[in-house]
Parts: structure tokens; C-alpha cells; sequence
């Protein structure tokens, strides 16, 4: 099967670039069917990745009483109107950037749920129309989610801009692994272990600059239409 394959090759590939270090890899199932997640999971792929709420829940919904032990992180932009679903469905959210969501996921997350894990989206890269807050105010948000019991903070998430060399490329990634170190010390006490960065093209730059976990999706799956 050729997404067996495909997890195979990536894991080599995350292996190598990390050396004794543990990279989780999240596999990006988004516009994929379910017989394509059905063949990463008989691969041994457990973390899945979506980026639009309502495809997100159906898959969720269709694995629930299979008893397959997945964990589901929701990696797109993420409208108020749609939070409860996040908060009933996933097990992850990467994509918090604004307290509005935060509070919203706080209250919704249901009582029989764990904590809804977090990652705090960074605009590292300064885009205008991108997602995530300037790194200035990483610390003040991760302070207020720190006053939210549903939720548990458990590091950042980026999606760089693309860059013309791998120089560049791993500039950016440093920054924010350096973002990462200074939110650990900032909250000692917490569980921040997860720094999100890394993608099908970039992933090998991303581990080699501190990466704890890759979201890959075209390597795995194939392109998307
Ligand atoms: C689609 C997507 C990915 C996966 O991208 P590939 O290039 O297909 O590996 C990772 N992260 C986010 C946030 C995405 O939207």
C-alpha cells in the first residue's frame, strides 16, 4: 500500500533529521477520504490532523465506536461559530490566536472530556494576512490560558511563509524555537512539550531547528485537488 509506504519513508526521514530526540508526526488528512486515513491507521498512524470543522467531525464521528484510539488535532482557522464542535470533537486545537476562541473552547469543552490541549498559533513570519499573534504578545496570551481550566497549553504552532533557501528557512524556524524556550521558562510548571512546525516541503529544516511535531499531509496522502 502506498500510504504505508509513505509513512515508512517519512519516518526514516524524521529519524534521521532528529537523531535520539522524539518527533511526533501528525498525519494531515484534510479533503482525504476515510479509506485513506483507514490505511495510515492499519499502518500504525494514530494523530490526524484537519483543517475544516464540519469534514473534521464526520471523520471523528465515523471512527468514534471503532475503537481505534486516534487522536484528532484541529490545525485550520477556527470561526467563533464553530468552536463547540472543536470542544466536543477534537482532542487538540493548534490554531489559538485570539482570547475570544480561547474563552469560547474554555466553556464548551464538556465535563467528560479532558482538558482541550492548546497551541498557541505564532505569525512568525509577520504576514498581514496570516493567522497567529506577534510573538510580543505570546507571553500575555499564554497567561490568560493559563486562568482556563478546560484548556491545557501545550506549546505553539506556526506556518512560516515559504522561503527562497533552507538558510532562510531555518532562520525562521529558530526564532521560533527559541519563542518555545522562553514560554517554557516563562511557565514552569506547565506541560508546554509541543512546538508545531514543519510540513511536507520544510519538515527535515523545522526538525533540525527543534521541531517536536511535523503536520504532513501531501507526502502521506498524495496531492490534494
Ligand atoms: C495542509 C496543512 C499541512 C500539511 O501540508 P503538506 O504540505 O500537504 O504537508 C500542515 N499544516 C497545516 C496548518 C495545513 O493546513
Amino acid at each position: 500500500m502506498i500510504i504505508a509506504e509513505n509513512l515508512r519513508r517519512i519516518q526514516t526521514r524524521i529519524q534521521q533529521a532528529s537523531g535520539t530526540r522524539h518527533v511526533a508526526l501528525l498525519a494531515v488528512s484534510k479533503t482525504k477520504p476515510i479509506t485513506s486515513i483507514l490505511h495510515a491507521i492499519e499502518a500504525g498512524q494514530r494523530a490526524f490532523g484537519e483543517n475544516y470543522v464540519q469534514e473534521g467531525v464526520e471523520k471523528i464521528r465515523y471512527f468514534q465506536d471503532k475503537n481505534a484510539s486516534l487522536v484528532w488535532h484541529f490545525i485550520g482557522a477556527l470561526q467563533s461559530n464553530k468552536t463547540r464542535l472543536v470542544a466536543e470533537y477534537f482532542d487538540w486545537c493548534q490554531t489559538l490566536d485570539r482570547e475570544k476562541i480561547a474563552i469560547r473552547l474554555n466553556e464548551q469543552r464538556p465535563a467528560h472530556c479532558p482538558p482541550l490541549n492548546v497551541l498557541i498559533q505564532i505569525n512568525i513570519s509577520d504576514e498581514k494576512s496570516k493567522a497567529g499573534i506577534k510573538p510580543a504578545e505570546m507571553l500575555a496570551f499564554a497567561q490568560a490560558l493559563q486562568k482556563m481550566p478546560r484548556l491545557c497549553l501545550r506549546g505553539l504552532m506556526a506556518l512560516p511563509a515559504p522561503m527562497r533557501t533552507p538558510q532562510q528557512q531555518r532562520a525562521i524556524f529558530q526564532q521560533m524555537h527559541q519563542l518555545f524556550q522562553q514560554l517554557q521558562r516563562h511557565i514552569p510548571n506547565g506541560k508546554i512539550d509541543t512546538l508545531s512546525m514543519g510540513m511536507t516541503d520544510d519538515m527535515v529544516e523545522a526538525i533540525e531547528s527543534g521541531s517536536t511535531m511535523v503536520r504532513v499531509g501531501t507526502a502521506i496522502f498524495g496531492t490534494r485537488s
